[in-house]
């Protein structure tokens, strides 16, 4: 998510380079919604941010407010309706909304709405077409904030926002603010930036450094920030209860960024380090799995004194791709993204890092393509624990079955993915390499000890889908 307040700038395509720092984060669809204070006008799609938007598309955004976002589902199918910023309107003002995470009590939520409509849904622009928790949270936000039926966008979020559970890192707008809100456990990163004459709201600090904007601080959980002529307000509409996520350090946040005043890049380095240290081995040659497994494996290296190299070419353009890849290509399957440089590998005894397992298909894949490229043993190193238990706050991992540690040990993988030896960092050992406290991290994927509590039927990414399947076939 990427939001924007900025009178001398040319905010959307701002919010389009801001987008492109925070591809990584979501590949289904994108959008910037832009206000020039009098009217919105959102612009989204399915795709890659570079797909959706061009320079033509761009000069039609003009205003000096703007949010952006670029999707990964995690409530609600990837189509059109789903892409965000989503829209809503009141009698009095329009709401354009980008949301990182997933709520909790999405059905909880959608009731209530209906409720307070008390028409089905139709006075708040059609609840019953909504699939997402991110749709129901905006129709939440553009109900009445009073018995008067009054009251604006900022008067509804502060109504709002305490009654959402779950993960919310949002940034919003109506026609003359931008807003910036974080759920209390601060599930999900959200920082804010200035610019010489404005403020930039990002989900990561790359994008700041990237439009140059200097970070500032990070929105805190519990907090909503408020950016309009007026400057910057900030009001805590819930005690904050930190818990942030734990796989951001792991897999999602971009190496460059720095979450909690500590680099990204460093955390991994110093994961490598110690995964080394906890699981050592006799081998001659130490390889990523790029990119993800890169800085790990430079620690490892260093920890270990074996020497590091390159012994996977990854093909950094293979996204989302529409075209099916016919039965040949599909049983090659990760040759698509990587290739072995056989004539570094041939002979050696390689250790192979990778930060995380969660169905076990791709490193039984790189295990035997090692193999096939002539490795005289295949050492995995992976740097995060076994990956046990689903998220419910914003990753879409799998159901605990899908998830291969949540029903092997460590030595049942090994054989599994075909390994010589298997070895997981331990719990412990990531979470000092973020130097943050274990009680201000969430760890629920890997310990199961979840912070917020999540009720059975509110379990699933289609629940909104089957809720409106079955009132269907009831009714
Ligand atoms: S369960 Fe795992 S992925 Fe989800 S928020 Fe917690 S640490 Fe992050």
């Amino acid at each position: 998510m990427f939001g924007v307040w900025a009178p001398d700038e040319d905010v959307a395509t701002l919010a389009y380079f801001g987008l492109y720092a925070l591809q990584h984060r979501g590949q289904e669809s994108a959008g910037i919604a832009v206000s020039d204070g009098s009217r919105i006008v959102v612009f989204k799609d399915m795709g890659l941010v570079p797909q959706v938007f061009n320079a033509p598309v761009l000069s039609t955004l003009r205003g000096h407010i703007a949010v952006g976002h670029c999707r990964y589902s995690t409530s609600g199918s990837s189509v059109w309706h789903n892409a965000q910023p989503t829209f809503r309107t009141t009698p009095s003002a329009s709401l354009a909304l980008g949301h990182n995470g997933n709520l909790i009590n999405t059905l909880e939520l959608a009731a209530l709405v209906r409720a307070s409509a008390g028409d089905g849904g139709q006075a708040t622009g059609g609840l019953p077409e909504a699939t997402s928790d991110t749709d129901v949270l905006t129709a939440l936000f553009t109900l009445p904030a009073d018995d008067a039926g009054e009251g604006g966008i900022e008067a509804g979020a502060l109504a709002a926002l305490p009654l959402a559970r779950g993960a919310y890192s949002l940034v919003f707008m109506d026609e003359r603010t931008l807003y910036a809100a974080r759920d209390p456990q601060g599930f999900r990163p959200l920082v804010l930036g200035r610019l010489e004459r404005g403020w930039v709201v990002a989900s990561e600090t790359a994008a700041l450094d990237i439009v140059g904007a200097s970070f500032v601080r990070e929105v805190e959980p519990g907090e909503l920030i408020t950016i309009d002529e007026r400057g910057l307000r900030s009001r805590t509409f819930a005690s904050p209860q930190p818990r942030g996520c734990l796989f951001e350090y792991v897999y999602l946040a971009r190496p460059d960024t720095s979450i909690a005043g500590r680099s990204v890049q460093a955390t991994r380095v110093e994961v490598g380090r110690r995964l080394a240290v906890e699981h050592p081995v006799d081998a001659d040659l130490v390889i990523p799995v790029p990119e993800s497994g890169t800085p790990a494996a430079i620690g490892y290296a260093q920890a270990s004194g074996i020497p590091y190299g390159q012994g996977l070419v990854k093909n950094s353009y293979v996204g989302r791709t529409f075209i099916e890849p016919s039965q040949t290509i599909r049983q090659r399957g990760i040759r698509l993204k990587l290739n072995p440089l056989r004539d570094v590998i041939a002979g050696q005894r390689v250790v192979v890092v990778d930060d995380s397992i969660v169905r076990g298909n791709t490193q039984r894949a790189i295990v035997a393509m090692l193999r096939e490229a002539g490795a005289a043993e295949v050492h995995v190193r992976i740097s995060s624990p076994p990956v046990a238990w689903p998220c419910f706050y914003g990753i879409d991992f799998a159901t605990r079955a899908e998830l291969i540690a949540g029903g092997l040990s460590a030595e049942e993988i090994r054989v599994s993915i075909g390994a010589d030896t298997l070895g997981y960092v331990s719990l412990e050992g990531l979470t000092a390499a973020t130097t943050l406290p274990a009680g201000r991290l969430c760890r629920a994927c890997f310990d199961g000890d979840y912070p917020l509590g999540v009720a059975s039927e509110e379990q699933g990414k289609h629940l909104l889908e089957r809720a409106v399947v079955s009132a269907a076939r009831a009714g």
